[in-house]
């Protein structure tokens, strides 16, 4: 399986986010220019990170680190399910401002 693959598309980081110490919030109602909310998908994944400065690839030592992915995040329960995922379990709540 390729990394890419373990994405599942959620689309969870493609959102404004706030990192509080216990909580991570995501801020449905402000998805990323580029996030296509009804394929849920990047409309210029091939070229997302000279596109979008805030766009950060997802690499092993996010998925064990990270504060700003979720817990539901596939890339932070492949980090759990192999011993490596760094951070206790988190609470995310998701808000909308509209
Ligand atoms: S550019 Fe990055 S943050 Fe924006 S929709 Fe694409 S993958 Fe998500
Ligand atoms: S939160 Fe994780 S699983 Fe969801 S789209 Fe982002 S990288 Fe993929």
């Amino acid at each position: 399986m390729k990394w890419e693959d373990i994405c599942v598309n959620c689309g969870l980081c493609c959102h404004e986010k706030v990192i509080y110490p216990d909580v991570l919030e995501i801020d449905l109602s402000s998805p990323c220019e580029f996030y296509d909310e009804e394929t849920h998908l990047c409309s210029v994944y091939s070229e997302r990170f000279a596109k979008c400065h805030r766009c950060e690839k997802v690499t092993p030592f996010k998925a064990m680190f990270s504060r700003s992915l979720p817990d539901s995040c596939a890339y932070v329960e492949w980090a759990r399910k192999h011993h490596i995922r760094m951070r206790g379990k988190r609470e995310f709540v998701l808000s909308s401002s509209r």
